[in-house]
Formats: structure tokens, sequence, C-alpha cells
């Protein structure tokens, strides 16, 4: 196993089969040594920075019907959307707390046209020069992608949630395809976004063999950010009693993504805290560079319900950005508000 670890790290790149092995291996000396070095080729490129993104979830509305969140187009969530000045004030609530990247992410909501979002986005551009923004709203088209960054967009995040596409079957209905999600990925890349893939682990139907996909997917995308977080189940969805992905297997997936690209951001996602008291100083401990607080108003907050008992307002909270900040110290890391772009 040491050999293959040492393969990855010097070459960048394993075989299916090779994945597998690493992604499948329990002994918990491996799994020490796997984070000690995924945690130290982080701290070669960033130091002990984690880079504080502000979240911002300004839609519920949702046209997908994806059979794992709670945003389904068929959950009988209530649904909300921020207004163009809720969304302009979000943001500067976050500019005034010091952070210098917004994340605006939302369900697949017809109602944020491509004039919409270019003019949201142009607006925030304009009152918050140095800000980086961050749009995550699923696929979309070229064009608009196009006018997204256009208008000032610097970042996309869209998880591609599998790489085996029996499995993507598994997890979402006919109208959506694999096919066409990876597609946007390599768009985004194209159009010079820096670009964000990943998945779940542990999603119903997942095996180790789907998660060696994904690597290989990822070693072939090169992207510049990878989101990944256990699967929860939403009790308003079809998998509401199918077991929670798990936290072990995903603190070595975050490794192994680190030592894949050791420059890669990688976040410790509100999902590992929710399934793990401690989840996300573990998450960072095994490499992660990246938490995104969540500024959404509470009131929406609440309703932006993807899977069960999800924290609002806990350390995770960007009201309680000086908790986040002391914790953070306490273990050894430096809160980072500042841009973090990608260093390549
Ligand atoms: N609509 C946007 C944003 C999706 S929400 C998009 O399509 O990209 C962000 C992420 O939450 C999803 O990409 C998915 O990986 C994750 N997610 C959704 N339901 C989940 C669940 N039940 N458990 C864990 N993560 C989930």
């Amino acid at each position: 196993m040491r050999t293959l670890l040492w393969k990855l790290i010097e070459n960048g790149s394993l075989s299916a089969d090779e994945w597998e092995s690493l992604i499948s291996c329990e002994d918990p000396d491996f799994s020490e040594e796997l984070k000690s070095q995924a945690a130290s080729a982080r701290d070669r490129v960033y130091g002990r920075k984690v880079f504080l993104r502000a979240l911002i979830e300004f839609t519920s509305y949702c046209r997908n019907d994806s059979y794992y969140c709670g945003l389904r187009r068929s959950s009988s969530a209530e649904r909300y959307r921020l207004s163009h000045d809720g969304i302009l004030s979000a943001c500067s609530l976050a500019y005034d707390l010091g952070f210098r990247t917004f994340v605006l992410q939302g369900g697949e909501d017809p109602y944020f046209t491509d004039e919409r979002m270019a003019s949201l986005i142009c607006d925030i551009r304009s009152s918050f020069p140095e800000a980086a923004i961050t749009i995550s709203i699923g696929e979309r088209s070229e064009e608009s992608y196009r006018r997204m960054k256009e208008a000032g967009a610097d970042r996309y995040l869209l998880r591609h949630e599998t790489a085996d596409s029996s499995h993507y079957k598994v997890l979402h209905p006919a109208s959506m395809s694999l096919e066409n999600r990876k597609n946007c990925l390599r768009v985004l890349k194209r159009l010079g976004y820096q670009t964000g893939a990943g998945m779940m682990i542990g999603s119903p139907g997942s095996s180790y063999r789907t998660l060696a996909e994904d690597m290989l997917f990822l070693q072939d995308l090169r992207p510049q950010m990878v989101g990944i977080g256990p699967f929860i189940p939403h009790h308003d969805t079809p998998f509401r009693n199918e077991p929670q992905g798990s936290v072990d297997l995903t603190l070595r997936m975050l490794s192994l993504v680190r030592l894949l690209d050791p420059h890669v951001l990688l976040p410790s996602t509100t999902a590992l805290g929710t399934a793990d008291e401690n989840g996300q100083i573990r998450g960072l401990d095994a490499g992660a560079n990246v938490i995104m607080p969540n500024i959404t108003p509470m009131d929406a907050r609440r309703k932006y319900s993807i899977y069960d008992n999800k924290k609002i307002s806990g350390d995770e909270a960007a009201e309680n950005l000086g908790y986040l900040k002391a914790e953070l110290e306490a273990h050894g890391y430096i809160a980072a508000l500042e841009r973090g772009d990608y260093l390549s």
C-alpha cells in the first residue's frame, strides 16, 4: 500500500485498480500515514491557512428531481428565493465580516435567467471589486456560463456527484445525464472559471469501484476545487431510509484528492460537520483547506434543507466567525478571509 501511495505522490496519477486498493484500505496505520502525507502536501502549498468563503444559499427552488436531495422538485419543502437586493445585502454583510469570497449557491431555479444572473453578478462585482465571486447553480448552457463569466464571476462549483454512469442513473432521473454534467465541467474550465467538481461519499449503491471512477475522472479533469461530503439521508426523498455515508471513508477520500493535486482547494464540508461533531476539523487534518460559513439570512437558511439535521447555527454559521477562528487556531490553523485563489 505504501508503494502505491508513493506512486501517487510522485506521478499524480494511478489506474482504476490502484485507486480502488488505496480507497478500500482500512488499515489504521495506513490511514494515519495517508492523513499525514496529505496534510504535509497541503502545508507545503498553502501553509496552515484555511480559506473561509461566505455561503449564500439564495434560492431553494429546483427544477430537478435528484433522488438524494431535499430540494428536489417532488419534495414538499417550503421554497424561498432571495431578491436581488437581498443577495447584495448578504454580500455586504459578508464583506463587512471580512470575507473576500462569496459563494452564491442554489437549486436550478428558472427564475434566475441569464439576464438576472448577469445583472446580479455585475452589481456584486462593481460593489466589491476585490472579492471573488463563486457561482453554484447547476447545469446551464455554455452561453449562460459565458455571460456570468463576463459579468464578473470567477469560480463555479458543480459536483459531478459520481463519475460512474450506471451509478449516476441510480441517483438521478432519466432526464439528467452524467455526460451533460461532465460536459458542463469541461465548458466551465475552458471558459476560464476556477472549477469545482466533487462527489458524495456513500450514496446509495456506491462502492469502492465507483469512487475509483471518481478519482480517474478528477485525474483527467484536473479541477481547481473538489467538494466531497458524506451522503446524508433526507426524510422527504426516496433515499430516506438509506444509511449515511462513512465519515472515515470521506476523510480518506479527502486525503487522496489532496495527494492527487496538492494545490487543490478542498472544503471540509458542512455535511462532514453534520455527520460527525468534529468532522470539519477532522477534514482539515485529513488535508482540506477551505470552510464555507453560512451567511444566508436565518429564515431562508432553515428552509435550505438538502439533507436532515443540516447544521445552521454552530461554528459553520458566519455569525459565529469569532468562534470558528478560535477553533481553527486551537487546532493549529489560521483563518484566512482573503480571496484564496488556486495557486498553480
Ligand atoms: N444545484 C446546485 C447546488 C447543489 S447543492 C448544483 O447542482 O450543483 C450542493 C451539493 O449538495 C450537491 O452537489 C450534492 O453533492 C450535495 N447534496 C445534495 N443532497 C445531499 C445529501 N442528501 N447528502 C449529502 N450531500 C447532498
